[in-house]
């Protein structure tokens, strides 16, 4: 028996202060997306690693007796005192891997013999590392698809045809489950400060699985495509519209884009095949910021995208932005607040999201050749709402939070203004719209 533990998502209280921004946030965030794309998608909590879905599709397709497991089950199982299988495989991001580490030395103790794997996105990155710092890991399963699940098994696999992914074995149905899929991997651009581009690039599936989806949740549901660029290249966004137009799916679909890849035809055909939401990458209005970390698209060139897909389509367009690249101090993220603002009160988005930015360990990035010092080695601080790991060569860590603490409220003002609305307490509250995820992520959690 093969337990797969999904520990990709998790726990934890944030600062006072942003806590009462993203609440904020998502009280006009549910009034907007109402408004705009209706109220028969409510928005779920749970979720699920789809790469460890695959390995455990893989290994069930092969005979392997599997357990896909979110961690709290885990901890349950252990605590009950039930009986650990053969072996344990984790799949794990950066903050949890310590987390991680925890349940496999509770694992050894109450049951030596089990052998303990640890996989990932973060073990992709940094195996040698990881290795070094947790060595109660029996094992790392690097690499994606047949070549993590073959070192999981500890033997070859057969190559079977069917659904890239198998729904039912997950633990919960999945209508309980907010559902991303995704067509291809890796991406075709290399901005410095992600890794998607890193990631090989393989097709595992032309429509995401609408037949398999179809048979399994209700009309309406909402469905994200995570493409780090959706089907790859022009030609794949044509091929997966022309896929799930065929599939003719019930759903409300999103994806994440590079706003340079659209036509006003992309945008009408993915208007038919079923989008109502595009989300792209946008991250500073700062060129010199954009140019030192190799982020291609410029903010002119954006600005004549998002009006095109403004003239050509109803789509809900969301855009990313990132605080704290290397290179930011305060009149850079002027630059891209007042760029915001503009954007909100042209009325050519309708959502922006600010995240931080986080330098995770990564093989072969030297951080301090980037002006960047790292400020600790507890990869659990090492997530997007928390105090910055990190100074850079122009800003301390409190001035970089304070950045992101000060856009955050910059942005939600803008959006605020730009609805008509004075004050967030005049924003409609749309009951359960987004409730279980606010519920979920911000209210009631453990402190820091
Ligand atoms: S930021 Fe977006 S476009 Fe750039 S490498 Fe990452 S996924 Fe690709």
């Amino acid at each position: 028996m093969i337990w797969l533990v999904d520990y990709t998502h998790y726990d934890k209280a944030i600062d006072p202060r942003l806590a009462k921004y993203r609440l904020d946030y998502f009280r006009l965030k549910s009034y907007v997306r109402y408004n705009k794309i209706g109220p028969t998608a409510p928005v779920k909590s749970k979720v699920f690693a789809t790469g460890l879905l695959r390995l455990a599709t893989i290994l069930h397709r092969n005979g392997y007796d599997v357990r896909y497991l979110h961690y709290e089950m885990l901890e349950e199982l252990l605590e009950s005192g039930a009986q650990m299988p053969e072996k344990v495989a984790f799949s794990c991001v950066c903050p949890t891997v310590p987390a991680c580490a925890g349940l496999a030395e509770e694992i050894k103790k109450r049951s030596p013999k089990t052998k303990v794997i640890l996989g990932g996105i973060h073990v992709n990155l940094s195996a040698q590392l990881t290795r070094e710092r947790f060595p109660v890991f029996d094992q790392l399963a690097v690499g994606f698809e047949y070549e993590a699940a073959e070192q999981i098994a500890g033997a070859p696999l057969a190559r079977h045809n069917g659904d890239y992914v198998d729904y039912s074995l997950l633990p919960l149905p999945l209508k309980e489950y907010a559902i991303n899929t995704f067509t291809t991997m890796g991406c075709p651009y290399r901005c410095s400060y992600c890794a998607d581009g890193r990631a090989p690039h393989f097709v595992a599936s032309r429509d995401g699985q609408m037949d398999q989806l179809k048979k399994l949740l209700p009309a309406g549901n909402l469905v994200h495509f995570f493409d780090s660029v959706l089907g790859f290249s022009q030609e794949g966004i044509r091929n997966v519209c022309d896929a799930l137009q065929k599939a003719e799916h019930p759903f409300l679909l999103s994806c994440d884009m590079r706003a340079e890849l659209l036509t006003p035809e992309l945008v009408s055909a993915m208007e038919k095949a079923g989008f109502v939401e595009v989300r792209l990458g946008m991250e500073s209005a700062d060129p010199e910021l954009l140019k030192r970390n190799k982020r291609t698209l410029t903010v002119d060139h954006f600005l004549e995208k998002v009006k095109m897909i403004r003239e050509n389509s109803n789509l809900y367009v969301c855009l990313y932005s990132i605080t704290g690249l290397p290179g930011t101090n305060w009149d850079s993220q002027q630059k891209t607040l007042d760029y915001c603002d503009f954007l909100f009160q042209e009325h050519l988005v309708d959502e922006i999201k600010n995240a931080q930015y986080v330098p995770y360990p990564m093989e072969g990035v030297c951080y301090a050749d980037r002006g960047i010092t790292l400020l600790t080695e507890d990869w659990s601080q090492y997530d997007r709402q928390s105090f910055p790991v990190y100074h850079t060569d122009t800003m301390s860590a409190e001035e970089l939070w304070e950045i992101y603490l000060h856009t955050a409220k910059s942005i939600n003002e803008s959006w605020l203004r730009s609805c008509g609305f004075a004050s967030f307490d005049d924003v409609p509250v749309i009951e359960g719209y987004y409730q279980e995820y606010v519920e979920a992520n911000y209210l009631n959690k453990k402190s820091v």
